[in-house]
């Protein structure tokens, strides 16, 4: 074949290659530019997603109630919504740059953000400093991304409620507890004369007048409990002191119920060791609360029962346990038997002679919290009971 011939037909071959190559290069460039378009585009909407969802972030923070507020891991305030400026007192944009202490004013505040950054979550409660400010409950929790969020939110009117309440049920314990006495005493009176007269007094009656007795003494000691309970409550009665030794107080309390213990036949024991530091603690309140328990435990022990007071040091705490082997309480009341008024109704029928009003745990359980302590039932039914209470210990006892 003619050179020239071989050689066109050669070129115009390479040509083609060519232009094949060229043109499945440009069609992968063009599938390479619309992947590249596609990705900007679905890059571009996960922008205005995330635009989106921030701006609904920070609308649902202004639009709550409650105060938010977005603290650094140097405690300084990042962001803060309306209601937050609102419930501190301040002009809307002043808090973000202030650190805790300037924005809420309270070493307490403080405090409580520095423990939410170590332990995770942490409250406390304030009243502003202006006058007739509110009073605010703030909740601090640590952030994902470091440094906190505070949620402010104001509880005055609860507390308003709360203090209606307490004063109602002091007010009407007083105005019933002067007839009240009156009126056992007169059935005390009256049953001590029905004895002394051997002859003439029906049995039905000198029966009758013995329940108005044990009911009117009932009464005595509910409305007595009762006002015990609205003034732990309204926070004022506590007397503390330094050095409090807890396991001399135990045994000293215990021994108070010993006539009542033996006349039941319960055995009563107390088990203290040496060294049980001391307590910062109202030792009225806390003997209060021992004899609260050891009362119960002797209230629900059977004829024969052995009951033991141990006071003992436990990390950084002082458990004063009260062990009985009564009726014990079962497992979905072990939180409830604290709440005023509940008794477990097993429980009240072997309590008949005791009586009891549901308030005595109830008062136990606001002294012990009061001293920043806490209290609980490990117990089976039918097993007994073993009631205990934690107090933080505070150096050694003043002996
Ligand atoms: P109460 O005056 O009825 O004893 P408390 O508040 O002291 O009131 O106790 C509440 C309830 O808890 C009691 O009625 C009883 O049902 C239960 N309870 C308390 N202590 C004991 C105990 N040691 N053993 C069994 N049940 C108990």
């Amino acid at each position: 074949m003619d050179p020239w011939i071989v050689a066109s037909l050669g070129l115009t071959l390479v040509t083609v290659v060519v232009a094949a190559i060229a043109i499945r290069n440009g069609r992968e460039l063009t599938r390479a530019l619309a992947t590249v378009r596609r990705l900007r585009a679905a890059e571009a909407r996960h922008d205005e997603a995330i635009a989106q969802g921030g701006a609904e972030q920070a609308g649902l923070l202004q639009a709550v109630n409650a105060g938010v507020l977005r603290i650094d891991p140097g405690l300084r305030v990042l962001a803060a919504n309306a209601a937050a400026h609102a419930l501190l007192g301040r002009a809307e944009g002043t808090l973000p740059g202030r650190s805790v202490m300037e924005a809420f004013l309270d070493t307490g505040v403080e405090s409580m953000a520095q423990v939410a950054l170590t332990q995770g979550t942490a409250r406390t409660e304030l009243r502003r400093a202006d006058a007739d400010g509110p009073t605010l409950t703030v909740m601090g929790r640590r952030a994902p991304g470091g440094g906190l969020w505070l949620v402010v939110e104001d509880v005055s009117e609860l507390r308003r409620l709360q203090r209606i309440r307490t004063e109602f049920i002091d007010n009407l314990s007083h105005e019933l507890r002067t007839p009240l006495t009156t009126v056992s005493l007169l059935a005390e009176t009256l049953s001590r004369e029905a004895d002394a007269i051997d002859v003439g007094l029906p049995p039905k009656m000198r029966d009758r007048i013995g329940k108005i007795e044990v009911e009117t003494g009932h009464l005595v000691q509910m409305v007595n409990e009762l006002l015990d309970l609205s003034r732990i409550e309204s926070g004022g009665t506590l007397h503390p002191v330094d050095g409090l030794d807890m396991a001399r107080l135990a045994a000293q309390s215990a021994e108070r119920l010993r006539l009542f213990a033996d006349r039941q036949g319960v055995t009563l024991r107390v088990e203290t060791s040496d060294d049980v530091p001391a307590v910062h603690g109202d030792g009225v309140r806390l003997g209060q609360v021992v004899v609260n328990l050891v009362h119960n435990a002797v209230k629900f022990s059977p004829d024969g029962g052995e009951i033991v007071v141990r006071v003992r040091h436990e990390g950084d705490e002082v458990v004063t346990s009260v062990q009985d082997h009564g009726v014990g309480v079962p497992r979905d009341a072990h939180d409830r038997v604290f709440e005023r008024f509940y008794k477990v109704d097993r429980a009240r029928l072997r309590a008949e002679a005791g009586g009891g009003t549901g308030l005595g745990l109830a008062i136990a359980r606001h002294v012990v919290e009061q001293h920043g302590g806490r209290i609980w039932v490990e117990s089976d039914e039918g097993t007994g009971s073993t009631f205990s209470f934690a107090l933080p210990a505070a150096g050694d006892v003043k002996r």
